[in-house]
């Protein structure tokens, strides 16, 4: 009995312009989203209404790096958490207790929920809403098409590259993924993720 073969295509990159997501919110499926970079996205949930931009989650952090100019001992402090950038900062040296206001450097950053353990979108840090544990590896997926094609690369016996740029999505994909031995339980978990 001849067996069928499926082919597998590989499309590139075309899931990577956006990101489905835990809502912080409800706790329901969300979007990530960007265009042209990840300084100009927002996070948008159809169920909740919820949106941020990337402005609301820009925090500055305050780096103050000196020898104090009264008793030369090193001064390092940070403050982190901060809304405005500051152009101000006021230090006591804890050797000789002088107070100093000087021009701090300053770090912009993205405020991130991040948690251990688990896989979130690149740009927000939010759970991303499409994972799952195979096997005691976390598998996970960007977005439904990014599943369908992790989906159709498993399912494929003969496999086509068409992707000439860099590293592909199949040679970056974990190696429990191309394991055959595993392929029926990742397509069930896909399906399972697809319906969630
Ligand atoms: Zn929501
Ligand atoms: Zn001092």
């Amino acid at each position: 009995m001849k067996k069928e073969q499926k082919r597998y295509k590989e499309k590139g990159y075309s899931h990577f312009g956006k990101f489905t997501v835990e809502c912080p919110t409800c706790k329901k499926n969300a979007t990530v989203s960007h265009e042209y970079s990840y300084n100009n996205s927002v996070i948008t949930c159809a169920h909740c209404s919820y949106q941020r931009t990337t402005e609301d989650f820009i925090f500055y952090k305050a780096i103050v790096n000196i020898n104090c100019p009264n008793c030369g001992k090193t001064i390092h402090q940070e403050r982190g958490k901060l809304k405005e950038k500051p152009k101000k900062y006021l230090v006591t040296c804890p050797e000789c207790s002088i107070s100093l206001t000087i021009k701090p450097r300053t770090e912009k950053y993205i405020l991130t929920g991040k948690v251990q353990g688990i896989k979130h979108d690149p740009i927000f840090g939010f759970p991303l809403w499409y994972q799952s544990d195979i096997r005691g590896n976390l598998f996970w997926g960007y977005n439904r098409e990014h599943l369908l094609e992790i989906q159709a690369y498993v399912e494929s016996e003969l496999r086509e590259r068409h992707w000439k740029y860099g590293m592909s999505m199949v040679e970056r994909l974990p190696q429990f993924i191309k394991d055959s031995k595993n392929r029926e339980i990742i397509v069930k978990t896909i399906d399972y993720l697809l319906k969630k």
